[in-house]
């Protein structure tokens, strides 16, 4: 198969786009994609000051080191869950990651924070993801606003949005439905929020990752559910293969159509926000203290 722009030899074959590039301009085409991310959904200005959140997983790493070589200010952050095995090899890699690259890294630690996430596990009585995902993006948050950060942006690709605008629609969940997409706005002491791969699949990051020569982590996280994201993840592969291009088509039509009337449906009902009384994040609840604090308490309760 020969390359769709300079006619040599194909190195990624891309149905969905009814093309094939070399490695060269499979680069191109990745580095088009993300600008018509950015500029379709204006997610970022060329003065920005973002903070990469980097996970480990190539997805974070891609965006990284895309952003950077287009000349934006990027900052990784990189949060250590102290989860025994995944969370030293997840550090080491972003670690040789920004090293060899030259990018700056923040380390958040959150043993030292007393949210340990294997200790947060044994206290709460409830699967601990939707826990750690709270205490995650706290952290992503406050150390952007602490750090004057304008954006923070996270690697989250085409198949991911789609998997989840899947579930919230099976779920016709309005609240989730009326925010979903690759732009949250910054305000009432949150930073926006950003996803600038959201028109790139899995297969297109990784084809990215490997030919940037981006090292594959293999230590997944021992408490990952997994198994009801994978399965929707399938189904959307399914209808991909038998419809190249649908999958981006289902989720640019609600970003267009979709999306607003979710919303419209949703105004009036905004939480009113309030500092937390223990840590100052805005939070919603009744008691002034935000889900962290509590998740912070039990924690130490049990300890
Ligand atoms: S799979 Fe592991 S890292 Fe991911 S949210 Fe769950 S506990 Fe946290
Ligand atoms: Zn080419
Ligand atoms: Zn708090």
């Amino acid at each position: 198969m020969k390359c769709k722009v300079c006619k040599d030899t194909a190195a990624v074959a891309l149905r969905s786009h009814n093309s094939a590039f070399c490695a060269k301009c499979f680069k191109a085409f990745f580095r088009r994609e993300v600008e018509r991310g950015i500029h379709a959904q204006g997610l970022l200005e060329p003065d920005d000051r973002i903070l990469v959140a980097l996970s480990g997983g190539k997805d974070s790493l891609a965006l990284m080191l895309e952003l950077s070589l287009m000349g934006y200010d990027v900052t990784g952050l990189h949060v250590d869950l102290d989860i025994p095995r995944s969370s030293a090899a997840a550090r080491g890699h972003v670690e040789r990651f920004c090293a060899r690259h030259g990018l700056r890294l923040i380390v958040k630690e959150l043993k030292a924070e007393g949210l340990s996430i294997p200790l947060v596990k044994d206290a709460l009585n409830r699967p601990v993801c939707s826990a750690c995902g709270k205490i995650k993006r706290h952290f992503f948050n406050r150390i952007a606003m602490e750090g004057g950060f304008t954006a923070v942006a996270t690697g989250h690709n085409l198949d991911d949005e789609a998997a989840r605008l899947f579930s919230n629609t099976l779920r016709w969940d309005v609240g989730y439905l009326s925010d979903q997409g690759p732009r949250l706005e910054g305000e009432n002491g949150f930073v926006r929020k950003i996803k600038p791969l959201w028109r790139l699949t899995e297969f297109e990051t990784a084809n990215y990752a490997f030919l940037m020569g981006i090292e594959n982590h293999y230590a997944p996280c021992p408490y990952s559910p997994g198994a009801t994201f994978s399965t929707l993840k399938g189904l959307l592969q399914k209808l991909e293969a038998a419809m190249p291009g649908r999958k981006l088509d289902f989720y640019q039509g609600f970003l267009k159509r979709g999306r607003s009337a979710f919303a419209r449906e949703q105004a009036g009902s905004a939480e009113v926000l309030h500092p937390c009384t223990e840590c100052g994040y805005p939070t919603s609840s009744g008691d002034r203290v935000c889900g962290v604090c509590r998740i912070r308490r039990v924690v130490r309760e049990k300890v």
